[in-house]
Order: C-alpha cells, then structure tokens, then sequence
C-alpha cells in the first residue's frame, strides 16, 4: 500500500545535546511516506503521528479539564485564536501569565491564526491586502485582522506554535480567483514571520520561543498546490501545514492533493494536515507522511453520543444499550471504559446529564490518542502498513 518517498531521505538527526534548546524536528524512522518523528520545543516533546486536541475557547468542549487530558495521553492542546481574541481577549490572558497558565496546562499548545474562523464565522468580511476587517459574531464589533495582528494575538497567548495568518477561500472558489488568494497568503506568510522574529525579541514577550508553522494552501488544484508548497519551503518556517482541505471535496480528492503536495514539503520538518478528520483519515494521512492532526469530530461526536471503537462507531443513544452491561469498548482504559457501563452513560446522556457528555468525549479522545499511539508503535517496528490493513478491516465489522 505504501508508495517509496520520491524524495532523498536525510541523515537521521544524532543524538540530542540536553543543552541544546533550540526546537527540531528529528525522523526517528520511516515506511514509505510515513514518518515516525518526534519534535522537541520548549513546552516538551512531542512524539509524531500526533492528534492534537482541540480546546476551542481555551477548553475542550464537554467539560474535560488539563487533568483529564494527562489522563488520556493528549500531547498537544490546540486552541483558537479567533475565539480568545473576541473573547475574553488575548491582552487579559497575557496579562494571566499566557495559555498554559490560565488553562494550568504545561504541555504544547498550538494556537490557529484566526484565519479560518475570521472567513468561516465572521460576518460582512472584507479582505484587502493589509488583512481582513470584520465584524464579531458575539457582538458583532468590527475587527480588523492581518498577518501582524494574528502574530501579536498569538504573542499574548503565549503558545508553543503559532500559525501563519492565511486565507481559506472557499473550495469552490475559480482557479483564478485560488491562484490570485495563494500569492496573497504567500505575501502574508512573509509579514508573519519578520513580525513574529520581532516580537520574539521584545522584553515582556511571554513565550519568546515561540515557533510558527506556514499553511499551504491551493484548493484542489495540484500545480498550485506544489507551486505553493515549494515556494513556502523556501522560508525556513518551523513546520509546515496543509490547509483548506476537509472543506467539502471528496476524501479522494483530499488523499491526492495530499500525495501531490507532501512530497514538496521539508521532510526534515513537522508536515500538520489541519482540521482532520476520522480514524480512517489519520491512517490514510500518516501513509502520506503526516505527522500532526488536528479535528473537533471526537469531541463534537462524544458529545452527541457517537463513539469510536475498533469495530467501527456505535451510537449509545441506540435502545440496544438500554440494559448492556459492558464498557463501551471492552479492554478500553479510558476513564468511561475502567467505571461505568453502556447502559449508565446511555441514561446520563438521555437524562441530559453532563456527565454522560463528558464521559463519552474521553472515551472518544482516548480512543484517537491511543491510535496515534499505536500507529508510532507499528511505525517503530516496521508494520504500519499491516496495522492499518488490521484496523481498517475492525472499523468494518459493526457497518
Ligand atoms: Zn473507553
């Protein structure tokens, strides 16, 4: 299954100096296009395949606390700009110290740069080459947003990485009108990073190692999604993202844009396929050399009573589980798996107990974790293309 990497695979990095801070990437193995990795930056090291968790406005919804993510593996807290900048605001959670102090969370966090949510929830957008002017969907005052104004954002917050500030045009969007929107990005990429070296100079800057991923963009188109991908692989950027992908294209047509565009991108750095996407997702994009995932879907589905397991989703509000016993997934160590059975969380979820939620959403969360877990296992042992047969052929049997 496994294609052979078209590019020059480079010298495994050498053991690390403890005195040397400075963040890397190191490519601890490969199979194919996959990439065992692990990237070490000031708030730790991360170990890649990796799913990074998503706490929207500073918590994962569901009311998981940064207790409950020690207990489900969860490496990486990715939070959203856009929502902290409206509200509570990112100059009162830098005056709290930044993120990791206000959420009691000492582990990686990547902050978005506000793009996505500025083009997909704001009303009455204008884009112009300086930035994006809005109005707040909460209150609905106008904001103006540009390629400084999300690096200064992401500053205040103090995260571990930080994102480009690109457009996400719509994927139904012309060619032209694609093309014209990705050279703008570009442009926006280079403001981002000579802002972001600035602030991490100055005196009362929280996180003064703070590192900054650029985003590909292109929408399905091939050639100028690798036109992108080689001129952004230029920069020297800290990572690098594919954005604007699970936006309504097939699944297909998201796995070649991914074959296209991967291999044109630094494979001695992070390569981050954002807001993706289902279990079968993350193997199909770890085959492609993936190494960070983000996605609201275990969280959104925990909430709603749809769970993950290996032999494929099951919704617990089904009558089936009204008197069931088990866990929800048996030899499950998760903290809704080791306690309490289907048919109780089946209750607190009907009863519109928060407990059901909550229980459901670690389950879920745990159950992605421990797949990126497993898969930088098979990895390590040279079988990841056996694992995912093996779990493609589970996620079957329920139907
Ligand atoms: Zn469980």
């Amino acid at each position: 299954m496994c294609q052979v990497s078209k590019g020059a695979v480079p010298e495994l990095a050498s053991e690390s100096n403890p005195d040397d801070k400075r963040p890397r990437y190191r490519l601890i193995k490969r199979e194919g296009l996959a990439k065992r990795g692990e990237f070490t930056t000031i708030h730790g090291t991360i170990q890649t395949p990796v799913f990074m968790n998503v706490g929207t406005a500073a918590a994962i919804k569901g009311a998981v606390s940064t207790m409950d993510l020690q207990e489900i593996k969860t490496q990486v807290q990715l939070s959203n700009t856009y929502h902290l900048h409206v509200r509570p605001g990112d100059g009162l959670i830098k005056e709290l110290g930044g993120l990791s102090a206000f959420m009691n969370w000492d582990k990686p966090i990547l902050t978005d740069s506000g793009g996505f949510q500025v083009f997909s929830l704001a009303k009455l957008r204008k884009i112009k080459e300086e930035g994006v002017h809005f109005n707040s969907h909460i209150d609905g005052r106008k904001i103006f947003m540009g390629p400084e104004e999300s690096m200064r954002i992401q500053s205040n917050l103090g995260s571990t990485i930080a994102m480009a500030f690109d457009e996400c045009p719509s994927s139904v969007a012309d060619k032209d009108y694609i093309k014209a929107s990705v050279e703008r990005t570009t442009r926006w990429l280079l403001r981002c990073k000579s802002e972001m070296a600035r602030l991490n100079q100055e005196e009362d800057t929280l996180n003064k190692g703070q590192l900054l991923f650029a985003i590909n963009q292109g929408g399905v188109y091939d050639d100028l999604r690798i036109e992108h991908a080689k001129e952004i692989a230029t920069h020297d950027l800290d990572g690098y993202a594919i954005g604007g992908l699970a936006v309504g294209e097939s699944h297909e047509e998201m796995y070649r844009v991914l074959e296209a565009v991967v291999p044109h991108l630094p494979i001695d750095k992070p390569t981050y396929l954002m807001g993706v996407g289902t279990p079968v997702n993350l193997l199909e994009g770890v085959e492609r050399g993936v190494d960070f995932f983000d996605c609201v879907y275990p969280s959104r589905n925990g909430r709603h009573g749809h769970l993950y397991t290996n032999q494929g989703k099951l919704n617990l509000y089904n009558k089936i589980f009204e008197k069931d016993t088990a866990p929800i997934e048996a030899g499950c160590d998760c903290p809704a798996c080791l306690h309490y059975s289907r048919a109780y969380i089946r209750h607190l979820l009907k009863a519109k107990e928060m407990l059901g939620m909550r229980l459901c959403v670690l389950h879920n969360l745990y159950f992605y974790n421990t797949m990126m877990e497993e898969i930088r296992a098979a990895l390590e042992a040279g079988d990841f293309a056996g694992y995912k047969e093996r779990k493609l052929a589970g996620f079957c049997e329920r139907g």
